[in-house]
């Protein structure tokens, strides 16, 4: 049995940075249950290290409110810990004239945002971006920079191990609820005062044994990268971030081009519907909730029309023809050969609604007693997840 005064599911980017701020917030003890052997083992370890800016979403969304400044505390973090940061900023291209609206709408919002962006021509982006293509227009966006996220998790942990007040426990997996202030996991019954539900693409499973967001189901998406050859042309070229305009119906932004710390230009992801929570293999991933989904995936082909568009065009860009095709209209010059397949893959573990069948666009934050659950922690979450931190903390400690 182990006693403590905070108790978080998980340790990705969402519960580490909320032990963060309840250790500003006098917190003495917090214990991080995570059920893998070291941190960054799934969504916070395998992203693309972009801080957004704030750019697609609705300005009523928890994602507006956070991301912007939620990027802002990020970067300060990366500068005081001597982290690698790059701000690269970013453009979102169009493929096409009818795109230039949803342009014009992504402007709107970045500005009611408070996100610093500027609508330039095309020999703007050629200054910017040489390689980059549009059709008149394109959307700078100042603020968006790469980190290593990695690098991010290791430097919370480090602040945890000077303060003496935090314990990750890892190999440590929650099981299930024995009553308002006792957990079962797999190291043993752990009593709280408060529980914090972090635990990413299982943030579902974990609610509903609360007896929480039970008309919420999670239904996972393949983000897959290729990357550009260190020797090809391109390489060189491409100085930061190259953004498609993204269907602004689906929370996915589209594949897109974006050079890392290291150098390396990486370009996706997809966003395939998976067969497993952490489906990162062909086969590998795959399990027992296979059928689940499936049903769930199909109903959604049925009745969701934008599902039913990203799982027939999704799947194909497993083919290198079709991903070199979506890729090849952001860029001018692309080659076949330039793209080399790389390790790089991550579920996006994305809520979707039972009741009204359609995908979560927002994090969902619920909270019950003494537990606050963050569920829909898709991107930008990695971004946001300061800010959501000191908004998760006030919700749990607010009397409703
Ligand atoms: C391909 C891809 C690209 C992305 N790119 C970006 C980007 O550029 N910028 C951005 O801001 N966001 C990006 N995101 C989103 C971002 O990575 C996630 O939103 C964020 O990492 C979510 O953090 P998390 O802590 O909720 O989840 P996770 O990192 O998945 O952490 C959850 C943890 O909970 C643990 N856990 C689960 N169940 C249990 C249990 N029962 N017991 C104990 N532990 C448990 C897991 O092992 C895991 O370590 C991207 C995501 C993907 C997949």
């Amino acid at each position: 049995m182990h006693d403590t005064e905070v108790v978080i599911v998980g340790s990705g980017i969402i519960g580490l940075t909320i032990a963060r701020e309840l250790l500003k917030r006098g917190c003495e003890k917090i214990l991080i249950l995570e059920k893998e052997s070291q941190l960054g083992v799934h969504a916070s370890g395998r992203n693309s290290g972009i801080l957004h800016a704030g750019v697609y979403y609705t300005p009523d969304s928890l994602k507006a409110k956070s991301c912007l400044r939620g990027n802002m505390l990020m970067s300060e973090f990366c500068t005081k810990n001597h982290l690698p940061y790059l701000k690269t900023g970013k453009v979102i291209v169009v493929k096409s004239e009818s795109e230039l609206e949803t342009l014009a709408e992504l402007e709107r919002r970045a500005r009611a945002n408070g996100a610093s962006v500027e609508m330039i021509d095309e020999k703007t982006l050629k200054e910017l971006e040489p390689s980059a293509r549009t059709v008149k227009k394109a959307l700078w966006v100042k603020n968006t920079a790469t980190v290593d996220p990695r690098k991010v998790l290791e430097a919370l942990a480090k602040e945890f191990e000077s303060s003496g007040k935090v314990t990750i426990r890892f190999n440590c997996m929650f099981k299930g609820v024995k009553s308002s202030f006792e957990i079962i996991t797999s190291c043993g019954n752990v009593r709280f005062e408060h529980f914090i539900n972090c635990a990413g693409a299982y943030c579902d499973c974990v609610a509903h044994a609360f007896g929480l967001g039970k008309e919420y189901k999670i239904v996972p998406f393949k983000g897959l990268y290729w990357k550009l050859q260190r020797d090809c042309v391109l390489n060189d070229t491409i100085k930061g971030n190259i953004y498609p305009v993204p269907n602004l119906q689906n929370p996915f932004l589209g594949v897109h081009f974006s050079r890392n710390i290291y150098g390396d230009v990486y370009v996706g992801p997809t966003a395939i519907p998976a067969f497993g929570r952490e489906h990162y293999g062909v086969i590998s991933g795959i399990d027992r909730e296979a059928l689940q989904i499936l049903k769930a995936n199909a109903i959604l082909f049925f009745r969701h029309p934008q599902f039913r568009s990203v799982a027939i065009h999704e799947p194909l860009k497993y083919l290198k023809p079709f991903f070199y095709k979506d890729a090849s209209a952001l860029v001018r010059g692309l080659k076949p050969g330039d793209l080399v397949p790389s390790n790089k893959v991550g579920i996006r573990p994305q809520l979707i609604n039972k009741n009204t069948l359609s995908l979560e666009m927002d994090f969902v934050m619920i909270k019950d007693g003494n537990t606050v659950h963050v569920l829909n922690p898709i991107s930008p979450a990695f971004t946001a997840s300061m800010d959501l931190a000191e908004k998760v903390c006030n919700t749990l400690e607010s009397s409703e």
